[in-house]
């Protein structure tokens, strides 16, 4: 068969654009070349539904090896005892808690898509906001979780599920408080860690393992492995709510949950996506990841601060993580210019609404920037402020063509300290 070059030129070009410009986005990484060597293996050939030593096909032997090994090494990184490493993607996790947990209808509270939630949160557009009764809290003028508009939420509406964990939300989470209210009310509380996963598998953050029964992650952001996603229990649990399997019996939440996620909501799972994840838990279980979760919060903090002392408004005054949030009302300048004129200069970020936004989420007051992909790179804190005075040039000249081409240039030559994938060429 002929290469089809039309397709590995544009890999290529892809290649080329990631190497020479400043990745910001928050939710994106680069990870290893092997865990990117083995998403391109031969268990893409394998069917496998089903869970290692009980699949529907022949043949599963290998594939269950690989399977096992990558859930063995993800409980030991945040010390559970059970975990499913099946779900395609972060979205795929949360329909397959929904489907766990809840019956269409019933109610559930998360964090407000426009104050830093996310879409399978409640959102109107989404499946989880379409199938059941979604309630959503807040931040306060301050930008930090109003907790107690959460708590009298839960009071008084008695959810069955309350989530915590965000996409655009720079500040710790209280999960004791959380779960005490849930405790009060009988919800379960479900912790989605997709974006600081990789922090708190380092313990540079809160662990919500002890107050959450059920806690689940995207596996790309800043765990940096594959694309993906995980869910865990610490504790497994015979569930007091009284939730059914499908043919009305009661059942341990780990069997609830394995079965919502196959059958309830995927077929066969990606066993060379299972292998990919399987070794970035392995590099996430070594001392240079600990390391790098250091970085990434020292980087964060470097940003914040530069970013502040240049007048930009940072939501709730900072970060403890590895995103800030930047309301740009008082640089006169919407999320959408800021973002499609940094562009222009090869620094990506992407443009967010903030909380209590005047603005449509397709234009939006503010952009979200993050440094686990520039962490990655080899960036420290000195180079934080390189990054965030050649931002600042073009966000305070959007219209001007040779400021925009000056940045894009020392970008490129900036970003040769930090080679990306050298061994391929
Ligand atoms: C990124 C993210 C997801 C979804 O992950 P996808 O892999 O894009 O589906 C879910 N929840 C939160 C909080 C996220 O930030």
């Amino acid at each position: 068969m002929q290469k089809d070059t039309l397709v590995f030129d544009l890999i290529r070009k892809e290649l080329e654009r990631q190497r020479q410009g400043i990745e910001l986005i928050a939710s994106e990484n680069f990870t290893s070349l092997q865990v990117m060597q083995a998403m391109g293996t031969v268990p893409t050939n394998k069917y496998a539904e089903g869970y290692p030593g009980k699949r529907y096909y022949g043949g599963c032997e290998v594939v269950d090896e690989i399977e096992t090994l990558a859930i063995e090494r993800l409980k030991k990184i945040f010390n559970c005892s059970w975990a499913n490493v099946q779900p395609h993607s972060g979205a795929s996790t949360n329909a397959a808690v929904f489907l766990a947990v809840m019956k269409p209808g019933e109610k559930f509270m998360g964090l407000d898509l426009s104050m830093g939630g996310h879409l399978t949160h409640g959102s109107p557009a989404n499946f989880s906001g379409k199938t059941y009764h979604a309630i959503h809290y807040g931040v306060t003028k301050d930008g930090i979780v109003d907790y107690e508009q959460l708590e009298a939420k839960a009071r008084a509406e008695k959810p069955k599920m309350i989530i915590c964990g965000a996409s655009a939300y720079s500040r710790d989470w209280d999960y004791k408080r959380i779960r005490a209210v849930a405790d009060e009310v009988g919800a379960v509380v479900f912790a989605d860690i997709a974006h600081p996963a990789g922090l708190i598998a380092t313990g540079l953050l809160n662990d919500p393992f002890e107050h959450c029964h059920i806690v689940s992650s995207t596996t790309h952001k800043t765990l940096r492995g594959p694309r993906g996603g995980i869910i865990m229990l610490r504790h497994d649990f015979e569930n007091p709510w009284g939730i059914k399997d499908p043919k009305g019996n009661l059942r341990m939440m780990s069997s609830l949950l394995d079965l919502a996620v196959f059958p309830g909501s995927q077929g066969g799972p990606l066993e060379h996506v299972i292998a990919a994840k399987a070794i970035a838990f392995g590099e996430i279980l070594t001392e240079d990841f600990k390391t790098y979760g250091k970085q990434i919060i020292s980087n964060a903090q470097a940003m914040a601060k530069t970013f502040v002392n240049r007048g930009y408004n940072l939501i709730s005054g900072g970060t403890d993580s590895h995103l800030m949030l930047i309301d740009l009302r008082n640089k006169k300048l919407t999320g959408k210019k800021a973002q499609e004129t940094l562009d222009k200069a090869l620094i990506t970020v992407n443009r967010n609404s903030v909380p209590f936004d005047d603005k449509s989420p397709f234009i939006t007051s503010g952009i979200r920037v993050g440094v686990p992909a520039v962490t990655t790179r080899g960036m420290k804190e000195e180079h934080m402020e390189t990054v965030v005075g050649m931002i600042d040039k073009v966000l305070m000249n959007p219209d001007d063509p040779d400021v925009i081409s000056s940045v894009s240039g020392h970008v490129k030559e900036f970003m040769q300290q930090f080679p990306l994938y050298p061994e391929l060429g």
